[in-house]
């Protein structure tokens, strides 16, 4: 991943995934432990951190395009080492909507470096 030429530096970004990219699914066991982690139990976990819950019974502690609450004030994830899988598995350089990728690569790259980028990239096609 570091080796990707699109990747950028997470600690440069106001943390945008956890503030726009869609909502955050738990399963099982990320509930068990998100919960663990918090001191908590699996069913106070869901009473106090579920936001959403769909119609085929999935559970969210992220919707839509609000920001999550784990974010803290230092653009850090709050659960960090018990963060979801949804979260884990997630950089915005490698997804199929590019909305979250151009708004980081914009706020962190000089305009001279995202045009030299966007000139390669062009080049590539
Ligand atoms: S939006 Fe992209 S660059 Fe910013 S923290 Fe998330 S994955 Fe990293
Ligand atoms: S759980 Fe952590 S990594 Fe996942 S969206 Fe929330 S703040 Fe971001």
């Amino acid at each position: 991943m570091a080796d990707d030429p699109k990747a950028l530096d997470c600690l440069a970004c106001p943390a945008l995934c956890c503030r726009q990219a869609g909502y955050v699914e738990v399963t099982g066991p990320d509930i068990r432990r998100l919960a663990k982690f918090l001191g908590l139990t699996a069913r106070a976990f869901e009473a106090k951190h579920i936001v959403e819950k769909t119609r085929r019974g999935s559970k969210r502690i992220k919707a839509g395009y609000e920001t999550c609450q784990f974010l803290d004030n230092d653009r850090r994830c709050s659960v960090y080492a018990a963060r979801p899988k949804d979260c884990r598995g997630y950089v915005c350089w490698n997804q199929p909507d590019t909305t979250v990728f151009e708004f980081a690569k914009f706020l962190q790259k000089p305009v001279d470096a995202l045009r030299a980028q966007e000139k390669r990239e062009a080049e590539k096609k």
